[in-house]
């Protein structure tokens, strides 16, 4: 029998419009893509649906349909799937693995000041430089919670990380990392570095990290593309992948231009938006080779 062929996806977010950083992005996996004859997918990431706009959305197609990049015809909306990370989320919920958590942000860098003059030392942060949630929410008792979800009161649904690992025990966590020459190598996540994340927001009934799993599976992506700065995420994802019983596409994750540029010039060019090259004359064929695509 066949094996299916390989599956790559493009995943931008309107909520701006497109750089070149996102033509990089695109046009690795456009290559990576024809390299192992697989299918090239787009999907729409808005979940947020404050910052999201149809115009930005209406912008993406045309600035991917200029370069010339060519995409499977199905699109992939995330706003219409809500129901999809629904079911995640309860298959989670039912494990146990998911609290309410109600503190503001204000709340929580306020608990966090406490933990740190208790302690007298700095409170661990993650990748990203946040510091990890302290847990307020998993102490109130069962009465509180109640009274609170009764009251409607906002929340957002944390993963309980440490009960999560717990279920995975004994087990290595890890992931197939490729590089442009087609090298693989394991990959050990370590998802404790992350805290108790959000999977679900107090305005959105998901999170990135839950509708990115959730789709990459629904979607059969069997190789994952995108820039390094989501590579310290992906630890999250193999962990959820790991619990939803979903599997665990490879990855690779490519340079972003914007560490690259020392010079102002570059810089400032690299922030305008793929709309505002095209109108001072840039073709597709120049910031192709322009960003090493010939
Ligand atoms: N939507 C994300 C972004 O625009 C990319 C997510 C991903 O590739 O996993 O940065």
């Amino acid at each position: 029998m066949a094996s299916s062929p390989p599956v790559f996806r493009f995943a931008p977010s309107p909520n701006g419009r497109l750089h070149l950083g996102h033509a990089y992005s695109a046009l690795v996996n456009e290559r990576l893509a024809a390299r192992l004859r697989g299918k090239l997918l787009l999907r729409i990431e808005d979940i947020d649906l404050t910052r999201c706009r149809p115009e930005f959305e209406q912008a993406i197609h045309d600035d991917l349909a200029w370069l010339g990049i060519s995409f499977a015809p199905q699109v992939r909306r995330q706003s219409l799937h809500f129901p999809d990370y629904r079911q995640a989320l309860g298959q989670l919920e039912e494990m146990g693995l998911i609290y309410h958590c109600f503190c503001s942000r204000q709340e929580v860098k306020d608990a966090v000041r406490r933990c740190e003059a208790e302690a007298g030392t700095p409170w661990p942060r993650d990748p990203d430089g946040a510091p990890l949630y302290p847990g307020t929410c998993r102490a109130l008792g069962e009465a509180e919670l109640r009274r609170r979800r009764e009251a409607g009161e906002p929340h957002v649904l944390r993963l309980a990380m440490d009960r999560a690992l717990a279920r995975v025990a004994g087990e290595t966590l890890s992931y197939r990392l490729f590089d442009e020459a087609g090298e693989e190598r394991d990959i050990r996540v370590d998802p404790a570095r992350w805290g108790d994340v959000v999977l679900a927001r107090k305005d959105v009934p998901t999170s990135y990290h839950l509708s990115v799993v959730v789709d990459d599976a629904l979607q059969n992506v069997s190789h994952v593309v995108r820039g390094k700065d989501l590579e310290a995420a992906t630890d999250i994802h193999v962990l959820l992948q790991r619990l939803l019983g979903l599997a665990v596409p490879r990855y690779h994750f490519h340079r972003l231009l914007s560490d690259e540029t020392g010079q102002k010039l570059a810089k400032s060019r690299l922030s305008r938006s793929l709309a505002d090259l095209r109108a001072d004359g840039a073709t597709p064929e120049a910031i192709r080779r322009q960003l090493g695509f010939t």
